[in-house]
């Protein structure tokens, strides 16, 4: 396996971030091979050399983090007895086991997917307790109001009961479709349709533009995904 930087396979590692790993390696909590390494810049092959943190080994394994642009028709799961799903759209070198997507989108709503086989970070992004923002933009069929945004910063009540909590509505383009922005911090099943059905205006179309504070990159096509840089990974953390 070919060297690379220590601070950069740990902190693929999900042992911290760079600058954690920079801080453990100069209070000498990291060992190479039984010896402590202070420069987090070493270049090491952690296929070949063990790798202790704290005086625990740590076992190394390559986690991929997948940004793509999930096209309308392609559903986000694993396998599927139907459709295509976003899985069958990584190339055949890309689809090493364990990938999942860390969060779904209905079969017609575009935009970004994190395919991952990083658990934690997945359920870092998913978890209801940590509400990371998903932002998307939508066209909506009616014009937006004043008294809708106030709604939806407020909390909506949907048809069946349930208080959402409250949301960012932003009008990117007034009519009688109206462009919005929508920033949401739960996934609820349907949350957007749900929640511009319980205004009376239904979502004609819906991408997801950003998780956290992680945007989809402008260049993907419809099907295209690159790797999450490691600022990207970062920021989801
Ligand atoms: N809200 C929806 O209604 N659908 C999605 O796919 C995502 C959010």
């Amino acid at each position: 396996m070919a060297k690379q930087r220590l601070d950069r396979i740990l902190a693929e590692m999900g042992v911290g971030s760079r600058r954690d790993i920079k801080k453990m390696a100069r209070s000498g909590l990291i060992e190479v091979d039984g010896r402590v390494v202070r420069d987090p810049s070493l270049h090491i092959d952690p296929g070949e050399q063990v790798l202790c943190v704290a005086g625990q080994p740590v076992h190394y394994q390559r986690l991929h983090y997948w940004m793509m642009n999930k096209p309308p028709g392609v559903v986000s799961a694993v396998i599927d007895p139907r459709h295509r799903t976003v899985i069958d759209l990584l190339d055949e070198s890309d689809r090493t086991p364990h990938l999942f997507p860390a969060g779904r989108l209905d079969i017609d709503t575009e935009g970004f997917v994190l395919i991952t086989d990083d658990g934690q970070l997945a359920h870092a992004i998913l978890s209801p307790k940590r509400h990371v923002s998903k932002t998307y933009r939508a066209t909506v069929q009616g014009r937006i109001s004043d008294a809708d945004i106030a709604a939806f910063a407020q909390g909506l009540i949907l048809r069946d009961g349930y208080r959402a909590l409250p949301a960012h509505l932003q009008i990117l383009n007034a009519g009688e479709r109206s462009e919005v922005e929508i920033v949401l911090r739960e996934g609820k099943f349907h949350q957007i349709k749900r929640m511009f059905a319980a205004l009376g205006k239904p979502v004609l179309y819906l991408k997801r533009v950003a998780i956290g504070g992680v945007q989809l990159d402008p260049s993907l096509p419809p099907g295209g995904y690159r790797a999450l840089a490691d600022d990207e990974i970062a920021r989801l953390r």
